[in-house]
């Protein structure tokens, strides 16, 4: 416990379990004091999001799909209510249909099958930073969650590691857009995590495995190290930290070659 984000309002898009990598770094944000509302994809949803969010004393919950700009302007016509001013937004929402993540990109990939990954995990992050910056006239912190597989091929991750690519290249230029009203904008790109997102991809055993064998430090990202580095960059301490995609994969990113098992 701590106050590094005391008197912070924030919103946090992006959970919808208790392994959601948007839970971990809400509850890091509210151990450090933080007040959060959150936005989450459809009533469906509710019924299990509600109960995490009231284990941390918060109670704002809005039903907000990114493809629906009606459901948008509400969600952050509420927050203006509620809120006023905003601090920071947590970014962590991604879609490719099942399709797309499993094969080979150059035959699963259809025009509709882009347009929706590129709309629901690029497009809406920027929707959502132009919506924030109304709110965030004195300055704030945005970020969002990547993966590598917008810089290295990854198996079956296809066009997700396209649409991350435009993530990343996004988090760029909204930094640019943002940084002289004292917004900083930055990505997290995290190792795998057992999430349902990942189980959405074929093979993600393989990534998972692959992520902690052959990482530096030989174990799986761990949710604690993620969440802490949102808490970075969101907070004070990350001051000047901006345009940045902060890499927590137990180091895998780096890694050439694998060593080998037996010489
Ligand atoms: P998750 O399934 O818990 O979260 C994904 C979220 O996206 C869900 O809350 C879902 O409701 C939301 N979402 C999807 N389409 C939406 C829409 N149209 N409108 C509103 N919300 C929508 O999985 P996660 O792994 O926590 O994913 C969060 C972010 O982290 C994603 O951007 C993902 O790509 C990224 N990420 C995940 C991993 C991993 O291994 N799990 C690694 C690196 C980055």
């Amino acid at each position: 416990k701590g106050d590094l984000m005391a008197g912070k309002r924030g919103l946090v898009m992006g959970v919808a379990n208790q392994n959601s990598i948007a839970w971990g770094i809400a509850q890091q944000l509210a151990a450090q004091g933080a007040e959060m509302a959150f936005t989450y994809q459809g009533e469906a949803l509710e019924r299990r999001v509600r109960p995490l969010i009231e284990s941390i004393g918060m109670d704002t919950m809005i039903s907000a799909d990114v493809t629906n700009d009606d459901e948008m302007d509400a969600a952050f016509a509420t927050l203006k209510e509620k809120y006023g001013k905003l601090d920071f937004v947590v970014h962590a929402i991604a879609y490719a249909g099942k399709d797309e993540l499993k094969g080979s990109m150059v035959h699963n990939t259809t025009r509709e099958g882009f347009a929706r990954a590129m709309d629901i995990s690029v497009f809406s992050f920027i929707d959502v930073c132009r919506r924030a910056s109304e709110m965030m006239e004195e300055g704030g912190s945005i970020i969002n969650l990547t993966y590598l597989g917008s810089e290295r091929v990854i198996p079956s991750y296809n066009v997700m590691g396209v649409a991350k690519a435009g993530l990343e290249a996004a988090t760029r230029y909204a930094a640019r857009d943002m940084g002289k009203q004292g917004v900083r904008v930055n990505a997290i790109s995290a190792g795998p995590m057992r999430t349902l997102a990942l189980m959405g991809i074929k093979g993600s055993k393989t990534l998972m495995s692959a992520g902690r064998d052959m990482s530096l430090l030989g174990e799986d990202t761990k949710m604690e190290g993620v969440a802490g580095a949102a808490l970075y960059l969101l907070s004070p301490i990350g001051a000047s930290i901006t345009g940045e995609v902060l890499h927590v994969d137990a180091g895998f990113h780096v890694v050439g070659v694998p060593e080998p098992s037996e010489e």
